[in-house]
């Protein structure tokens, strides 16, 4: 019997290691990673680079303190700063620690200005994490259900709907800020185009709230640039990152630029582990590698060879209802429920992940080569076919 929790509905299935988008399990059987650990692993399995510059760390320093300075965890400070045009950096150790502090920190602002209840716009089918606050700004009744009361001061509106958002700002003069991924991860796959975000930047603007970004999945490079936001013309006030920041090793981030920045002081947030050099030095690493062989530009080239091949194979199937994504982040979605095709992908080497029922989500490391790219095309567009049939 096993001692953990009984949190995951695991597959039957371990790996022993891993080398860029390969992984090996116990038995010795190889498998083509399109997941990344969802949306993690940015380098791949081993990278060499990374594991250098790990293992130079370690033999340095892992762990310190935040009572301490630590330069590793200002470098990277910097390095997002510049990199997102944003102005401050708080560093944590996930996704939803980091949709955390994002949202005290929508609080806070909000009473600074006088708002007693300070309320923050969430999206129908968003997901945020699985912490109480971050549970509850979740759109999502599955990840909420048993743990009520939730976490209050959230207003819920559909995702892609400008006007509802104009409802709200002339209805609820608590408002504070809004909280939305550029592209819902969890929810499908599902992106916002340019306008939607200008617009939503100028609703904003108007009524004086925060834009808060979650780019916890679709950042660090996963759609081409950056960070999604950069497709567009704007900056956010609040921007959230983890995943794929540390390409493994646990770390996240909350970023502030204009009216945002400045609104913690020393005493309102914290964090034991957040920014240790060990976990900073990953990121720093990460970012470098990305930068220096140009995984972005990367990205978006496999990931239009991709898009254009399941267009090719799959656009003629009645079973499509529509192919999504930018980069490597890409969804596809069928007319059925199609979690069983992940097995079926396991069972043929091919590690890949369904989400919200009947999308299948594919989200390769970064490094992932042309011939990779190919050889997931021939995976899984006849398994597909198969499975629609
Ligand atoms: C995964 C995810 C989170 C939560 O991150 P954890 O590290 O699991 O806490 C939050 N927001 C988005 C968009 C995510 O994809």
């Amino acid at each position: 019997m096993s001692h953990l929790m009984n949190t995951y509905a695991r597959l039957p299935i371990a790996f022993e290691r891993g080398e860029g988008a390969w992984l090996w399990d116990t038995d010795g059987k190889r498998y083509l990673d399109a997941l990344s650990g969802i949306a993690v692993n940015t380098l791949g399995h081993a990278h060499p680079r990374l594991t250098t510059a790990l293992s130079t760390q370690l033999n340095k320093l892992m762990h310190v303190s935040n009572v301490y300075q630590i330069p590793e965890q200002e470098q990277l400070a910097n390095r997002l700063a510049a990199l997102s045009g944003m102005d401050e950096v708080f560093i944590c150790n996930s996704g939803c620690e980091a949709n955390e502090a994002a949202i005290k920190l929508a609080r806070m602002y909000g009473h600074n200005k006088g708002v007693e209840t300070p309320h923050i716009i969430v999206m129908e089918k968003a997901f945020h994490g699985r912490t109480l606050a971050t549970l509850s700004a979740t759109g999502n009744r599955k990840v909420q259900a048993g743990f009520e009361p939730l976490v209050k001061g959230f207003v819920r509106v559909p995702y892609d709907d400008l006007d509802a958002i104009r409802q709200v700002a002339q209805h609820n003069p608590e408002v504070v800020a809004v909280l939305v991924e550029p592209i819902q991860g969890e929810g499908g796959i599902r992106t916002l185009d340019i306008h939607y975000l200008e617009q939503l930047r100028q609703i904003c603007d108007q009524n004086g709230w925060l834009l808060m970004l979650d780019e916890v999945q679709c950042g660090i490079g996963r759609t081409g640039k950056w960070f999604a936001f950069q497709h567009t013309g704007i900056l956010p006030d609040v921007m959230t990152l983890a995943k794929g920041l540390g390409s493994g090793v646990p770390i996240g981030a909350c970023l502030a630029a204009g009216k945002a920045t400045g609104t913690f002081k020393p005493g309102n947030h914290g964090s034991t582990f957040g920014g240790n050099p060990l976990a900073t030095t990953a990121a720093l690493a990460t970012l470098d590698i990305v930068e220096h062989d140009q995984l972005m530009a990367h990205a978006t080239a496999i990931g239009d060879f991709l898009l254009a091949g399941f267009k090719q194979r799959l656009g003629g199937n009645p079973g499509l209802v529509a192919l999504r994504g930018q980069g490597l982040m890409l969804g596809i979605e069928l007319s059925k429920p199609c979690g069983e095709l992940v097995k079926l992908a396991l069972a043929r080497g091919l590690l890949i992940n369904v989400t919200a029922d009947s999308v299948v989500r594919l989200l390769p490391p970064l490094i992932f080569t042309e011939a990779e790219a190919q050889q997931l095309l021939d995976t899984l567009c006849p398994l597909i076919t198969e499975f629609m049939s």
